[in-house]
């Protein structure tokens, strides 16, 4: 009694949604933007997807050179 049975395992792979491949910055691990020196793809689910970089241009200023950390620092007069 040998049923044409195995080998056909049940292919209902229980893999919900697809997953999105998206460039992340190497140094915060946030997505990559146009700023970011280094970065690497990974894959990730959607909505695990991280922001994007805020060291590397995602505020607004390219800060290659130059800390502008000193910003609201108001030297007591
Ligand atoms: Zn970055």
């Amino acid at each position: 009694m040998d049923s044409l049975h195995s080998g056909l395992k049940a292919k209902s792979f229980d893999k919900k949604g697809k997953t999105i491949e998206a460039r992340y910055c190497y140094s915060t691990g946030k997505l990559a933007t146009k700023g970011c020196p280094k970065t690497a793809v990974a894959v990730y689910i959607p909505g695990t997807v991280p922001e994007h970089c805020p060291s590397h241009g995602g505020g607004g200023t390219p800060a290659t050179s130059g800390t502008t950390s000193a910003a609201t620092t108001t030297p007591a007069a």
